[in-house]
């Protein structure tokens, strides 16, 4: 007979932990590597943990612990072996293939230094946090850039998937291996790509998408960055400019993203023989402008005004001194601000020097163009900075009015001259409010000392956000401007008008659950529900594509599939979460608790939203990575996110040039506005055109659209612990991460059909032992007719043992739903 002997076992999971809310999917659970010593005539078996990652802990098998859930998992010989690991390079080749596989070697590899890992169409990525020059030195890079080129000549076709080399070994997988396939990817096939990051906060998205840019503004240049042509360089020059200004140091990431972005790369086409970045646009998203007024302890606002203010102390840029000089008090500290001194954090962990960076910055600016707008821009800067310290108080006798405080006099001063206002009129605007009455004409009403504040900060950000706009529209203009000359010449010849191929790169926030969920989280976790839908359209594709190639049938019904949570959030029949938050706040009185009861009334039985009963104003919605609890308090408000009239008006009489300009660029803020305090139907329909939740998912629909016309590339960041330190690789919270990020459902997704995946020739040297045939199997297999000694093995094994003599000989229904070894 044949003994079947278990040697080393994979895992033992330890319970779920109770989730707050009803789960939909089991929690992340933490896995060790156990040793099963199987007692002597089956009995209970013993797991003892073993290996350098384990604790100390015993648990019998079969029976479990009590309020234990034991799973075990078989390992995969390749993963003991102490090498074994390293040379895997897709997970996908797993021989068995399950979470505590992957998570194993991913930590395997992660220990020695082996960043980057495929899984099917994937690229993993764990961030080492620490310098590895080895891996991105411009050695490494060009190696790349000159396959690229080799290949080019070739004409031959790449993807991240075939990484065998010509000499047919194995390359490691490297983000730039995603850059270059993208690359040949615009070049030869014409094909626009993109490259889709995600990850959460810190698992280094940003990094990555640098990486991604650098590679592809030095191809083209050949890998020397002096043969960068001008367009090439700016490119790069943008990053600094848009880090400074949407970049902040949260708890999670001293260099966080505060916005999400999708870079489009433009290369020009093949006609013109050679394959170099013509020009780029960034579209951004969702930046997070209330960090302008208020930020965590230990959180900081954006990097520019801490960089401006290192730079106001050493004195080394002169606009900024001639600003300060001639408009304001001269000595001027970040700890002066209330907006920067709240959280009282105000320097970054890392030795950058602020200094340096605001003169790279404000040079960079200058290479967009913006020289004559530095001025204006930093002035508005300061405006934001003295507005914060524009202080109310309720005069006597009146508590439902307000008027600026003694003490914030000089700052309301300061926030107007700079603005280009006079102060009466700023402070009235915070203070007062207009309204047109039926029948009475304008009236005048007092605001409290509450929603003066609420005015004051409401103008800071919308300016801060409008200076956002205006420069990366500045940086949109000029970086494409070279490419519309060079291209409509070029094009006219031959007559041909098509879009520039271009390599789109995604860096957008991962998706979020805190204790406190407001709608900034459920645009984000309907942003990342959305990637996630194209991100299974393409998976099933993949998996598809790979049994069509084996010929065999499969059952896509247990495919994962979003799209009801898609429809929750966002559908329009039934009227989803977010379309039915528009039409409350269009509606007369409009609340947040209308909303959210309305809401539930809706959606209560749909299986993916849930009610919360001790607290009436939440609601849970049960995304594909998880459930999250929202609080509805302040959707209404956030998704008007209006900036009242009389500040616009206000605005609008500015003395200042560059105020003029910002205004017109952004019009969200301080456009339309005014037409939404008329009374009427006008209001509701320009009401209806200016919600946050409106435009935003007009930006994603499009953003989907232009993604869905590329080839993707999916590249999914984890980050290995929470500390932001090397060596450190806490397991539960990177299995968290491989579900937020669908990591597991896609390997879900290969289980359900085939789990064990094993080449010819590893298959017949293991189940040869089973076979009736052996002779033959084996004479076929020295002859290296691997193919068909598998297939002769397995055809006869899978015949039933004893057929009875009427029952004709059917091989195996391919839809049989228990299959578990795919030969390949
Ligand atoms: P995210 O954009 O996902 O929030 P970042 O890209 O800003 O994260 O990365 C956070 C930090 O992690 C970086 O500032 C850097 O210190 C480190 N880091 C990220 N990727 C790498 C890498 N490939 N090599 C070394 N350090 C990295
Ligand atoms: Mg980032």
């Amino acid at each position: 007979g044949v003994v079947l002997s278990f040697e080393v076992d994979e895992a033992v999971a330890a319970p779920p932990k109770a989730s707050p809310v009803k789960s939909t999917k089991s929690a992340a659970v933490d896995w060790v590597v156990v040793e099963v010593q199987v007692a002597k005539g089956g009995g209970k078996g013993l797991v003892r943990n073993r290996g350098p990652i384990l604790t100390r802990e015993e648990v019998r098998v079969p029976r479990p612990v009590p309020g234990r859930k034991v799973q075990l998992h078989l390992r995969n010989e390749v993963l003991k072996r102490p090498d074994g690991a390293l040379q895997l390079h897709d997970l996908g080749q797993l021989p068995l293939l399950h979470e505590p596989a992957v998570l194993h070697a991913l930590e395997l590899r992660f220990r020695g230094d082996c960043v980057y890992t495929l899984t099917g169409p994937m690229l993993l990525a764990v961030n080492p946090f620490k310098p590895l020059p080895k891996l991105y030195g411009s050695e490494r890079l060009n190696a790349y850039i000159k396959e690229a080129s080799n290949e080019k000549k070739d004409n031959s076709r790449a993807s991240p998937g075939d990484e065998e080399s010509k000499d047919g070994k194995r390359e490691e997988p490297h983000i730039y291996q995603v850059a270059k396939a993208a690359y040949e990817g615009v070049w030869h096939r014409s094909l626009g790509q993109t490259v889709l990051v995600s990850g959460e906060s810190g698992a280094g998205k940003t990094e990555t998408t640098k990486f991604v840019m650098r590679f592809l503004a030095l191809a083209g240049a050949g890998g020397t960055e002096s043969s960068m042509s001008k367009v090439e360089r700016q490119v790069l020059d943008s990053i600094p400019v848009l880090e400074a200004l949407g970049n902040a140091k949260t708890l999670r990431n001293e260099n966080s993203s505060r916005f999400g972005k999708y870079i489009e790369l433009q290369f020009c086409p093949p006609e013109t023989g050679s394959p170099r970045l013509v020009g780029a646009h960034t579209h951004t998203y969702l930046l997070e402008k209330v960090r302008v007024v208020q930020q965590q302890e230990g959180e900081r606002s954006f990097h520019i005004f801490y960089q401006m203010m290192a730079v106001l102390s050493a004195g080394s840029c002169e606009i900024l001194k001639s600003i300060v000089q001639s408009d304001l008090q001269s000595d001027l500290q970040v700890e002066m601000f209330n907006y920067l001194r709240a959280s009282k954090c105000f320097h970054l962990d890392a030795d950058i020097s602020e200094d340096d960076a605001f003169h790279e910055t404000i040079d960079a600016m200058r290479a967009f163009g913006l020289t004559d707008d530095l001025s204006g821009i930093l002035s508005t800067l300061l405006a934001v900075l003295h507005l914060g310290n524009v202080a109310f108080r309720a005069p006597v006798g009146n508590s439902e009015a307000s008027e600026v405080l003694p003490s914030g006099d000089s700052a309301l001063h300061a926030a107007a001259k700079l603005l280009g206002l006079e102060a009466k009129d700023l402070a009235d605007a915070c203070c007062k409010r207009t309204m047109q009455a039926p029948g009475e004409g304008v009236i005048t009403m007092q605001n409290s000392v509450e929603k003066a504040m609420d005015s004051r900060d409401s103008l800071a950000r919308h300016l801060y956000d409008a200076l956002f706009s205006f420069v990366v529209s500045q940086i949109n203009a000029t970086v494409s401007e070279s490419k519309g000359a060079a291209w409509n010449q070029s094009l006219a010849g031959s007559k041909k008008v098509k879009l520039l191929p271009f390599v789109g790169v995604l860096d957008i926030f991962g998706f979020e659950f805190f204790d406190q969920n407001s709608l900034e989280q459920l645009f984000i976790n309907f942003t990342n529900e959305l990637l996630q839908q194209y991100f299974n359209e393409v998976i099933f594709e993949h998996e598809a594509d790979l049994y069509r190639r084996e010929g065999i049938q499969w059952d896509p019904l247990d495919f994962p599939d979003n799209h009801a949570i898609v429809d929750l959030v966002g559908g329009k029949t039934p009227l989803g979460i977010l379309p039915m938050l528009d039409e409350e706040c269009i509606t007369t009185g409009g609340s947040s608790e209308g909303w959210c009861s309305k809401m539930q009334r809706a959606h209560g039985s749909n299986r993916h939203f849930d009610v919360v009963k001790l607290r009436q104003n939440n609601f849970v919605v049960h995304h594909f990575a998880g459930p999250v609890e929202y609080t509805s308090k302040t959707f209404v408000e956030k998704n008007r996110d209006a900036l009242g009239a009389d500040l616009v008006k206000c605005m609008k009489n500015s003395s200042k040039v560059f105020l003029q300009q910002l205004l017109k660029v952004s019009d969200r803020s301080f456009g339309t506005q005014t037409s939404r305090d008329a009374a009427g139907a006008q209001r509701r329909t320009k009401a209806k055109l200016y919600t946050v939740s409106s435009d935003f998912r007009g930006e994603l629909q499009k953003l989907m659209e232009r993604i869905r016309s590329t080839e993707p590339h999916f590249v999914r960041c984890i980050k290995p612990n929470q500390k932001n330190v090397a060596g450190s690789f806490e397991r539960k919270s990177v299995v968290q991460q491989l579900q937020y990020q669908g990591v597991l459902q896609a390997i879900e997704v290969s289980r359900v059909g085939f789990p064990v995946r094993l080449k010819h020739r590893q298959a017949v040297k293991e189940f040869i032992c089973l076979s009736p045939e052996r002779v033959q199997v084996e004479s076929q297999a020295a002859r290296g007719q691997l193919a068909s000694a598998a297939r002769l093995l397995f055809e006869r094994l899978s015949e039933p043992l004893s057929p009875s003599p009427s029952t004709p000989r059917t091989p195996r229904t391919p839809r049989t739903p228990r299959r578990s070894i795919c030969v390949i």
